[in-house]
């Protein structure tokens, strides 16, 4: 067979069709027994992707557009390329991609073909729409049902090279599959999402649609693992019991991106709440643990609206002040506020006076410092507080060169009562010291 020939048979470009539905229907139009056949047809398959959806530029591309009569470009639109610019995260300002990474495709990207058995019973030429392999939006909005990722009967997941469209390989015809319904309020989050990816627009102010879509990725990943937010959205989102767990999570996500920041911080509440295990971190950190560095990491880049939610709801959550400069959240030069707070911990106070943690907790009980040790909060979980007034008042005390006899503010004991306590209590100041007397509940 020549195989610098263009295929005789060359179906339409259906709107929003994958390029492995328009390959699936131009190899049963040519009567292969598999897509496999055409497949072949391509000279050099060295990148060729194992998902045709997933093929980049380059000669594999180049083949099919010579075979199917269409340019790269067309061809290309139809892969998972055609959301780079969208989904690909780059720093702001930066020109967008136009050819995702391994990293965004396995992030947004489902490597079976879901499909809406509605959808391809009211196709006239029942194909796969691209939209449907995206992992964040797993539903049918049009239908308002949740898509099929693997065949009810024999339960073999949908491969996007499947050789019919409306066939399974048991025989079962895709469009008799039941679905369940998906209910409104979640069709209509995924309808907004599908908004924003063809827009271009972003629900949240200042930031690129690709930087949303990554902080979902990241709310996704904390809710799946806070069972009872789960459970929570399943119900206020009227989800079937038959949506996978990674479906809901999607779903919940989009839930706390469209009603920004409230929703953030009733899922911020309920992750508190989870029962502390021994292997959990201690502190605030275990919603913050998933959601933390992400915020960061995009405020890095320029895109500032999460951490700015999280530092809002640590200030209001915690207004005695124990969290500390260590969560990353308030390094930045906007977030002053965190400087005048009243009251830091004593990790803090122990890093600000260069003193052994063991000794700040000793200058707080004998009142040397103004504050207190073990007050238990949220969870049962115990923190310090240190009035950042009495450290800069014994800060200035222990550096001046006359101590005065009593203390200025009165905090019970005289200066030299404070050298004396300080030197029995042998001071260093060698950070490493330090750091192994940090009490569990002031790491972050
Ligand atoms: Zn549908
Ligand atoms: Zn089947």
């Amino acid at each position: 067979m020549d195989v610098l020939q263009p295929l005789p048979a060359r179906e339409i470009l259906l709107p929003g069709e994958s390029l492995a539905s328009f390959l699936g229907r131009t190899s049963e139009a040519m009567g292969y027994e598999s897509v496999g056949r055409l497949l072949g047809l391509i000279p050099d398959r060295t990148d060729m992707a194992a998902n045709v959806n997933q093929l980049a530029p380059g000669v594999a591309i180049e083949a099919l557009s010579y075979r199917l009569k269409r340019s790269p470009e067309a061809l290309l639109d139809m892969t998972v390329h055609r959301f780079a610019s969208l989904l690909v995260l780059s720093e702001a300002g930066n020109s967008p991609a136009s050819v995702c990474d391994r990293k965004t495709i396995l992030r947004y990207f489902s490597a079976s073909s879901p499909i809406c058995p509605q959808c391809l019973s009211e196709d006239v030429t029942p194909y796969d729409r691209l939209y449907w392999s995206l992992r964040p939006l797993p539903l049918c909005t049009q239908h308002a049902i949740i898509l099929i990722a693997q065949c009810p009967a024999c339960r073999r997941r949908l491969r996007p090279t499947r050789d019919h469209r409306i066939k399974c390989r048991c025989g079962l015809d895709l469009r008799k599959a039941d679905a369940a319904p998906s209910g409104a309020t979640a069709s209509k989050l995924v309808h907004q999402a599908e908004a924003w990816l063809r827009d271009q627009r972003s629900p949240l102010c200042g930031m690129s649609t690709a930087a949303c879509f990554w902080w979902v990725d990241r709310l996704a990943k904390a809710v799946s693992e806070t069972a009872t937010w789960l459970e929570y959205s399943s119900h206020e989102l009227r989800i079937s019991a038959d949506c996978s767990t990674e479906s809901l999570a999607w779903l919940a996500a989009l839930d706390i991106l469209t009603n920004w920041p409230d929703r953030l911080e009733d899922f911020l509440e309920e992750s508190q709440r989870i029962p502390k295990h021994k292997e959990t971190p201690p502190g605030v950190a275990r919603a913050f643990r998933k959601l933390l560095q992400p915020a960061v990491h995009l405020e890095r880049l320029g895109f500032s609206a999460p951490a700015d939610a999280l530092r809002s709801y640590v200030l209001r959550r915690y207004p005695t002040g124990h969290r500390s400069k260590k969560d990353g959240l308030f390094q930045s030069t906007k977030s002053g506020e965190v400087k005048i707070r009243p009251w830091v911990t004593p990790a803090t106070a122990a890093d600000t006076l260069k003193l052994p943690y063991g000794t700040v907790v000793e200058l707080i009980e004998r009142g040397v410092l103004a504050g207190t040790v073990g007050e238990t909060v949220l969870g049962g979980r115990s923190v310090g507080l240190v009035s950042r007034d009495s450290i800069i008042e014994l800060k200035r005390a222990l550096t001046s060169a006359t101590v005065p006899r009593e203390s200025p503010q009165g905090l019970g004991l005289s200066g030299q009562s404070v050298i004396d306590l300080i030197q029995a209590t042998k001071v260093t100041t060698h950070s490493a010291d330090r750091s192994t007397v940090l009490e569990p509940s002031t790491r972050f």
